[in-house]
């Protein structure tokens, strides 16, 4: 991987903190509607007001944003709430008409970030400036998409760089619009660990219910922040009625989050952290070292197979013992689904061992 240069969304320039909170409405609809949000969330924490002037609508014929001369609305959110504003950009066109009217920070949709053509797009753009950009994540589970979309524009000079993570669609019908798989941002917080991943429980949610649960597990697992769409009127909203908050609601919910600390800004438990994390790696070289002779008696059997010609694949014993292995762990409290995947990954690497010595 190229080398990135990335901001963290603390030295922008705007005097954000983690976590950063960006409110406001799923799409801009008129001028008082983006008043009143901006009214309504006087007195929270919101450091980024947001709101979508064109509209990725998976099927036509529902609202497809309100067009350019919302970007002027917006003003008035800025001057209500002395923050910058977001809008979302799809191609050329909308980067031009944002930054004509002195939009602070840009984001690109789920939609975009799947089609490179269009990132390249924005990204051609955007050369010569160095306006501030979130990229939400594809709405496939495609981490390399999502990273070719930052490096994209960290090769055009763009260095204040966030990533939004707002869950990925799913063929099957679950708990939520957009499944958070959170391993994938993590996954993208280990790859670029200087990048800023803001949480967008909306977009995952797709209900109001849920999202004070996701907000929190957001911040436990160390994301930086969170972006909620808010609506003084929900159940009238020409976009995503169902999952937007009014911003009174915003304001009790976000008050109510557990912040958690990050471990760097507290030296003290630091250290008992260190002392619980080298029983761990105790624990890890016994385990490793368990391996490691339990494949040496693999080889035994290996290397017996090979004398009396047997064939190294016995399903009735494998099986046996997958159900076996399982029952133990179930019973010491580990869950069925993670033993049967351990089992399965020590069984390949021995038919692979296996296989290797028939084959000498
Ligand atoms: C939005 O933020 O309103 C939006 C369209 O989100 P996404 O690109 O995540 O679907
Ligand atoms: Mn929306």
């Amino acid at each position: 991987m190229e080398e990135l240069q990335i901001e963290k969304i603390e030295n922008w320039g705007f005097g954000f903190t983690r976590p950063l909170h960006i409110a406001g409405p799923c799409s801009a609809e008129s001028e008082e509607q983006i008043i009143e949000v901006a009214t309504g969330l006087k007195g929270s924490n919101v450091q980024l007001f947001r709101a979508g002037i064109w509209k990725p609508r998976t099927r036509p014929g529902s609202f497809e944003g309100i067009g350019k001369k919302g970007l002027l609305w917006l003003k008035n959110a800025k001057e209500i709430l002395n923050v910058p504003t977001t809008v979302e950009v799809a191609n050329a066109k909308h980067v031009e008409e944002a930054l004509e009217t002195g939009i602070d920070i840009l984001w690109i949709g789920a939609r975009t970030t799947v089609n490179p053509f269009s990132v390249q797009e924005i990204c051609d753009a955007l050369k010569g400036t160095d306006i501030p950009v979130m990229v939400k994540n594809p709405i496939n589970p495609d981490l390399q998409l999502w990273l070719g979309a930052i490096e994209r524009l960290n090769q055009v000079g763009i260095n204040r760089i966030a990533a939004i993570h707002r869950g990925f669609s799913n063929r099957y019908i679950t708990d939520y619009r957009n499944a958070p798989e959170w391993s994938l941002p993590l996954r993208l917080k280990e790859m670029i660990p200087e990048i800023s991943i803001i949480c967008d429980p909306s977009h995952i949610c797709g209900v109001r219910k849920s999202i004070p649960d996701i907000s929190q597990k957001a911040l436990n697992f160390g994301l930086d922040g969170l972006m909620i769409e808010t609506h003084h009127n929900p159940d009238e909203a020409w976009s995503d009625a169902k999952q937007q908050l009014t911003p009174e609601n915003y304001k009790e919910m976000i008050n109510n989050l557990v912040i958690r600390k990050s471990i760097d800004a507290t030296p003290e438990l630091k250290e008992d952290l260190a002392k619980l994390r080298e029983k761990v790696d105790q624990m890890d070289r016994t385990l490793v070292d368990i391996l490691a002779e339990r494949f040496s008696y693999i080889l035994s059997i290996g290397e017996y197979k090979r004398k009396n010609n047997l064939s190294v694949f016995q399903s009735d014993r494998w099986k046996e013992v997958t159900q076996s292995r399982i029952n133990m762990g179930v019973e010491k409290g580990l869950s069925e689904e993670f033993m049967k995947e351990m089992m399965m990954a020590i069984h390949e690497e021995s038919i692979k061992k296996q296989e290797l010595m028939l084959e000498k």
